[in-house]
């Protein structure tokens, strides 16, 4: 009896449970991993491309992601991140968005024997086989199409692949988890008004990914509902684990899987570990008064303060903050794995968009093997690696391309 009790048990356990951290030959982990097609779903490296003049083939200096780290770390696909800061770019999204946009293509240009432009899930593959790193673009934050489903559509045209709904910014048409609840701010009691529903659908026709991450609740679910093809976080974590609005609740997780859709972990320290969320939230007040203090500094020399100037001033203080270890990180991947099954979960970094808080041993690209090692060593499989690695968001895109077609056949 016991035996069999331990037979079921065994059986029913998810894997990571079975063997906990089991030795794992490193040479096995590397080929696991440089067998994948690694696909990381959010980087902020464009606003370093345009305000720093950073180009991919430059040493890191200091941030996570170029073509040698990509190299290293066996990634195959990147989507750029296009992130217009709202107070700072008010009256100009568009104007803004077009310009990141603009140097991704640049530094494909300027590479192309390192980086393609790659607009399906075809194209991830073929750059893979012409060993190139293939370049996507995801826009973060509604406020870009500046209320005009035709600015989604040219973003669309031009190569744009997903879209998050909001980013901390509520908008007119959609709720987000940044200012939720604030004063002032935008507050629609559906989630998403008709507009935003449209914007739902028209992103499906297009082919465009839906974006959830950065949502809020209400919002989320307003979506999940109104979507004809799957879904993704391109860059949250789990808040059963670390309590973070900005985290999916397990049946938000649940609802994901249902849809078919994928959630790819963020990296971010105080989205991963609970102990680094309370030490960092202790220090926010002094955070801030340094913001504002700078802020006004160069407002009086008549210089406007970038992403990058920000990034180092948040650094200097994150700095003080013991990182999580990578531990936390695998945590996040496996409660997914456990809760929305390991079809649904993935790798989304927010490189180059958090201040370098990530967990112990990520310091770039380049480490995205200690990641596969260490799912390896919870008893996932290579072909559940390869799953979380790429492949679950390879078959989202597929679908999402497929619905598309659907869509465009069906009389308006
Ligand atoms: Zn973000």
């Amino acid at each position: 009896m016991k035996t069999l009790a331990a037979v079921l048990l065994f059986t029913t356990l998810p894997l990571s449970a079975q063997t906990a951290n089991a030795p794992v030959n490193p040479k096995t982990a590397q080929a696991v991993h440089d067998s994948a097609i690694v696909i990381d779903t959010h980087a902020d490296t464009t606003q370093r491309l345009v305000d720093e003049n950073y180009d991919l083939a430059d040493p890191l200096n200091g941030g996570q992601l170029n073509l040698d780290s990509a190299k290293k770390g066996n990634l195959g696909a990147e989507f750029f991140s296009i992130w217009v800061e709202p107070e700072l770019y008010k009256g100009h999204y568009a104007r803004r968005t077009l310009e990141l946009i603009d140097a991704v293509y640049q530094q494909a240009a300027k590479h192309p024997d390192r980086m393609e432009m790659a607009f399906t899930a075809a194209d991830i593959e073929k750059a893979h086989r012409d060993h190139k790193l293939a370049a996507l673009m995801g826009i973060e934050g509604g406020h870009s199409i500046e209320d005009s489903l035709g600015l989604l559509r040219d973003y669309y045209r031009l190569g744009v692949r997903y879209m998050t709904l909001t980013w901390s910014n509520s908008l007119d048409w959609a709720n987000s988890s940044g200012d939720e609840g604030k004063p002032g701010a935008p507050h629609n009691p559906d989630g998403l008004t008709p507009f935003g529903k449209q914007v739902v659908l028209e992103m499906n026709r297009l082919g465009m990914m839906v974006d959830i991450s950065h949502v809020a609740d209400d919002t989320f679910w307003a979506a999940i509902k109104t979507t004809r093809a799957p879904v993704i976080a391109s860059h949250s974590s789990a808040r059963a684990l670390t309590d973070a609005p900005r985290n999916m609740t397990d049946d938000m997780l649940r609802a994901v899987a249902r849809n078919g859709g994928v959630v790819q972990v963020n990296y971010y320290s105080a989205f991963i570990s609970q102990a680094y969320r309370n030490a960092s939230a202790a220090q926010e007040a002094e955070v801030q008064k340094a913001t504002d203090d700078l802020k006004a500094k160069y407002a009086a020399k008549g210089k406007q303060l970038t992403y990058g100037d920000l990034e180092k001033l948040q650094r200097s203080y994150a700095d003080k903050i013991p990182r999580p270890p990578l531990s936390a990180l695998i945590d996040h991947i496996d409660h997914i794995a456990k809760v929305a099954g390991v079809d649904h979960v993935g790798l989304g970094s927010d490189f180059d968009g958090v201040s370098g808080q990530l967990p112990e041993g990520i310091d770039s690209a380049a480490d995205l093997p200690k990641i596969t090692a260490a799912l390896l060593a919870r008893g996932y499989s290579a072909e559940d690696c390869h799953k979380i690695l790429g492949g679950n968001l390879l078959r989202v895109m597929r679908q999402v391309e497929l619905v598309s077609r659907q869509m465009q056949q069906e009389k308006p």
